[in-house]
């Protein structure tokens, strides 16, 4: 395998140009395949990064870059182009309101970051995550391919033979390491062990964007804290985007429409046009910090792995992205399996640490999971 110096340009192709055989697949265009795609640069491998959505795609998340992030992006990364961010720039911390309490106070939440405290005046980043998303991988240098579905792979102990979806047909891909950064329903996590995930319970979230106006200050992340479940809001341009998340007693979107009742009534949410509505599901691994890491050659990073700090996914789905990629080319050298470098990296074991400081902090500032 070539790994001489050279410096990859990032190119994304049609489905057409996609080769027989890559070094390293990653699937998943999200932070965590695009921070595992940039360790490869400059190595000369191979890589391709391959996305089941029509790229730029969408994500729904708040989209708040949270200092833990901010300080890996710093770090790690050329300064983040204008056209990401969305208005307000900044978000200045964490705002909680409940839909207890009838006095209809606003508190400050004591940190707005979990993971790394970091001094008070630091901010938040307010990103377009398509856009966020789509500038991380072009940093990456990889070869991207869009509309590209990972559908299972099988290992015969030397090589892995991904097989993928392009417009209903299928394709195969070979490849010596597979990463899959294919989010909370990983695909490649189910290929690699199905009875993990039967074991898993999962966390339905629904969320719409509003063109509209409420009586409470933008450049703030506003936590909706409430005796089953909770919820959060963000202004982003004209924009307010709210989401809940489902509990034993209701689904996401009755709780929603609970929400925006709630917001009407206490901080006069006038809402002139629904822009976009749209569902997700999460998996409880961080929660139960039921964590897996991979199989040998085939490793699992972002929240496929279950990496998640409390409410910031982007952090750790950066750092374990950067783990693998790293272990997996220090694996090409040293011929042990990515997977023993990857469970052994410093950023692994630094990461598990904070995941389980961080989600305990969560009860004690009034978030409920009602599952
Ligand atoms: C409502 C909500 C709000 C959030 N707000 C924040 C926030 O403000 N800040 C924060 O830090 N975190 C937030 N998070 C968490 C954060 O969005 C995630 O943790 C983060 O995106 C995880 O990154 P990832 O790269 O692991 O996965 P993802 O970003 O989910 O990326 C996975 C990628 O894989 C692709 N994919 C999936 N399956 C396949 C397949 N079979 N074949 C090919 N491609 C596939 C997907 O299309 C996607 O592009 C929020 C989450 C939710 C649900």
């Amino acid at each position: 395998m070539n790994i001489e110096c050279s410096k990859t340009i990032n190119r994304q192709v049609d489905i057409a140009q996609l080769k027989k055989s890559y070094d390293i697949v990653i699937v998943g265009s999200g932070p965590a395949g695009a921070s595992a795609a940039r360790a490869f640069i400059g190595s000369g491998l191979d890589v391709v990064i391959i996305e089941k959505c029509s790229l730029k795609r969408d994500k729904m998340c708040s989209g708040v870059i949270l200092p833990s992030a901010r300080k890996y992006l710093s770090e790690n990364y050329n300064e983040i182009p204008e056209h990401v961010f969305t208005e307000p720039r900044a978000i200045k911390g964490s705002r909680c309101v409940s839909t207890n309490d009838l006095q209809a106070c606003v508190t400050t939440c004591p940190a707005l970051d979990l993971g790394e405290a970091l001094p008070n005046q630091e901010h938040g980043f307010n990103v377009d995550r398509s856009e966020f998303d789509y500038w991380l991988c072009k940093e990456s240098g990889a070869l991207l391919v869009d509309n590209c579905l990972f559908v299972d792979c099988k290992h015969d102990g030397r090589d892995i033979s991904v097989r993928v979806n392009h417009e209903g047909k299928y394709h195969e891909i070979i490849t010596k390491i597979l990463i899959g950064a294919d989010g909370p329903i990983s695909r490649v996590r189910r290929s690699l062990s199905p009875e993990l995930d039967k074991t898993l319970n999962w966390i339905a979230l629904y969320e719409e964007h509003y063109e509209a106006t409420i009586d409470l200050e933008p450049g703030w992340q506003y936590w909706i804290l409430d005796p089953v479940t909770f919820g959060s809001f963000t202004h982003k341009d004209k924009v307010i985007h709210l989401n809940a998340t489902a509990s034993r007693a209701e689904t996401a979107k009755k709780t929603l429409y609970r929400f925006v009742t709630f917001l009407q009534e206490r901080y006069g949410l006038k809402i002139n046009k629904t822009t976009m509505t749209r569902g997700i599901v999460m998996n409880d691994m961080p929660y139960r910090e039921n964590y897996f890491l991979g199989n040998g050659n085939i490793l699992l990073v972002g929240e496929a792995a279950g990496f998640v700090r409390a409410l910031d996914g982007i952090t750790g789905a950066l750092v374990s992205g950067k783990a693998a990629g790293e272990s997996a080319l220090k694996s090409l050298q040293s011929g042990l399996s990515p997977l023993q470098h990857y469970s052994e990296h410093n950023l692994v074991q630094a990461e598990w640490k904070i995941c389980k400081e961080v989600q305990p902090r969560l009860g004690e500032l009034g978030f409920v999971f009602g599952l």
